[in-house]
């Protein structure tokens, strides 16, 4: 039997992140979730699809991609299902993650997911040459993106130095006026 996953670390790094800091204000908000499974094996995910466990098979999965979870409620020590999954479910999302009850095909409260506007058909391709790696690279590219165009929209426009910087040019119009004057 193909062992499941779930270690945080085996997310990419921003997913795991977002995923800690809605762990903790779900504890929080005395919310007890744990994360049951993480990043898939094809082999357990091909399993599962058999099972009719899930649409996707493997690859088709972004449990595969490593972009993807499924938490599940701490009771009395034990695993269960049986929760407050709107609050978790709003918590997880507030953070930005794409909760699973609102899959058309093959809604679930326990899974999360992140994809960041990456088409599935590239991730699918992605993994199949490099695994979850590949996938990863075409996040990290889109997180690069995404950065570095937050910065454009509004280049100090409205900030103090863009003042100054007018007084500059009025000041170097008005030099050259009084030298002109002072050379006649
Ligand atoms: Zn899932």
């Amino acid at each position: 039997m193909a062992q499941i996953e779930d270690s945080v670390n085996a997310l990419h790094p921003y997913v795991r992140e977002k995923l800690l800091q809605s762990l903790k204000e779900c504890k929080k908000q005395k919310k007890f979730v744990s994360v049951f499974e993480t990043k898939r094996s094809a082999e357990r995910q091909n399993r599962l699809y058999s099972q009719g466990k899930t649409k996707a098979k493997a690859g088709d999965s972004n449990h595969q991609f490593g972009l993807a979870f499924d938490l599940c409620f701490e009771k009395n020590g034990k695993r269960t299902w049986e929760g407050d999954w709107n609050s978790v479910g709003s918590i997880m999302m507030k953070h930005g993650f794409a909760w699973g009850r609102f899959f058309s095909s093959f809604p679930e409260d326990c899974h999360f997911e992140m994809t960041f506007d990456i088409p599935k058909a590239s991730l699918r391709n992605a993994w199949r040459s490099g695994g979850h790696i590949a996938c990863w690279k075409l996040v990290d590219a889109k997180l690069k993106k995404e950065r570095t165009s937050t910065r454009l929209p509004f280049p100090k426009s409205h900030s103090e130095e863009n003042h100054v910087s007018i007084t500059d040019i009025l000041w170097k119009i008005l030099s050259k006026i009084i030298v002109k004057k002072i050379k006649k």
